[in-house]
Parts: structure tokens; sequence; C-alpha cells
């Protein structure tokens, strides 16, 4: 019943299992933030990779000035014979109430966008583990709620590295029954449980999961360089399963 109100361009990743995946990577950054590479450079890393499709999913904010609709012709001008390229941002969460930092501008520019959990309501800088604060409990349960929030609110295509900050700022492992949920609450709005190379250390597990919860996929890399382009689908090879 949700799948129909999935965005049709996610539908390149039907055909990902634990066992398979399928070489698209729609998580990239690049020089029009904070990346190391040109929109160009990018994708002939895409290329070399032998990747099909890619998103573009630039940071972006809903102060982002006018260098946004500069950057999205930058992504349409590019060849689509070897590796079709697409619009995107990644926008943050904002609050409890699951309203994300985009415009209008910025969203009529996109082919999908994606929201990621990037840091806590009120939280002007980023201080890691046991500094930030917060006790293990504590910054799950925020980043869960933050998460489920948005995706009840909806208005977006990908949830962003889900339990990235658990992960990866504080360096704690989620209870599998949040993650499920994530994934359960993914399935009924008709939103991609993003499976990232980044911040998800085992994808075919993580993939398993959304199977079983039936939450639609997108893989990422969350390049910021060229070498990262691919980086999912080569870690998915490279850990035993
Ligand atoms: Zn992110
Ligand atoms: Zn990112």
């Amino acid at each position: 019943m949700s799948s129909d109100r999935l965005n049709p361009a996610l539908r390149v990743f039907d055909a990902c299992s634990a066992s398979e995946v399928v070489a698209a990577d729609f998580h990239m950054h690049t020089t029009w933030t904070d990346g190391s590479a040109s929109v160009v450079d990018m994708h002939c890393a895409a290329i070399a990779a032998g990747l099909g499709t890619v998103l573009f999913s630039e940071h972006a904010r809903a102060s982002s000035g006018d260098w946004f609709g500069k950057f999205a012709a930058e992504v349409r001008a590019l060849p689509a014979e070897h590796c079709k390229a697409l619009v995107g941002a990644e926008v943050k969460v904002l609050n409890p109430r699951g309203e994300l930092d985009i415009s209008n501008a910025v969203r009529r520019e996109c082919a999908l966008v994606m929201a990621s959990v990037h840091r806590f309501p009120g939280e002007t800088d980023i201080r890691k583990g046991r500094d930030a604060g917060y006790s293990e409990e504590q910054a799950i349960g925020i980043e869960f709620e933050l998460a489920r929030a948005a995706l009840r609110a909806g208005g977006f295509d990908i949830l962003g590295h889900p339990f990235g900050m658990a992960y990866r700022r504080f360096g704690w492992v989620p209870p599998q029954h949040l993650i499920r949920e994530l994934a359960r609450e993914c399935a009924r709005a008709g939103i991609a449980f993003e499976v990232n190379a980044r911040y998800h250390d085992r994808p075919a597990d993580m993939i398993a999961l959304c199977r079983e919860e039936k939450a639609p996929i997108s893989l990422g890399s969350n390049a910021h360089a060229p070498e990262e382009v691919g980086r999912l689908q080569r870690v998915f090879r490279s850990v035993p399963s």
C-alpha cells in the first residue's frame, strides 16, 4: 500500500537483497558544499566505478541561496549515456515535529529529497560521546524520535543514514528493535531507508532487516571525494556474511 507512494527513481533499488546490491549510489557531495571534487569529477568517478545511476545529494538549508539552482543545472547537464545523474538535497530534521530545513526553491529543483538527523534541536556545537552530556539511552532516544517524527510528517523521499549519530558521533549501537521500528515507519510512509557505507558497517544485515520490514531501500556511499564513490558496493562485497 505504501509502495505506490515511493518516488519512482528509487525503484532502481528494488532488486537489492542481502546477497546482491545494484550499481547505484544515491549519496554524494561536491565542492558546492563540503566535498573535495566537482560535479563533473564525481560523475566520472561514478562511471569508472561502473554505476548506472547516481544522486547528487548536496547539503542544503532553507537559507541556501541561488547557488543551488546553479548546482542543479550542472547536474542536469551531465551526459546520461553511461550513468544517469539526479539532482538531490540532503537536509536536516529541525525539531521534534519532524520539520525539515528546506525551501520551496530547493524542493523544486530536486528529483529526490533526503532528510537526515545531523544534530539535536538547540545544539550549536557538535560534541562527541560523553562530552555531549547525553546518556546513551537519551541520545539514541532523541535521534529515534526525530527520525520517526520526520517520517510521519513526510515531504521527503529518503531517510539519510538512520541512527548515524549513534553509530558515528557517539560510537553506540542502537537496539535492533528501534532500527526495525524506523524501517517499519519507512514502509508505512513509502520513504526509503538509506543503507549508508559511512555509518552502517554491515550493509547486508541492514538490507536484510529492511526487506523483512518491507521498507524501501536507498544505497549511499556518503562520498565526499571521487575515490569514495561506490563505496557501499565495495563494503558490501568485502564484509563476510
Ligand atoms: Zn548526513
Ligand atoms: Zn551526506
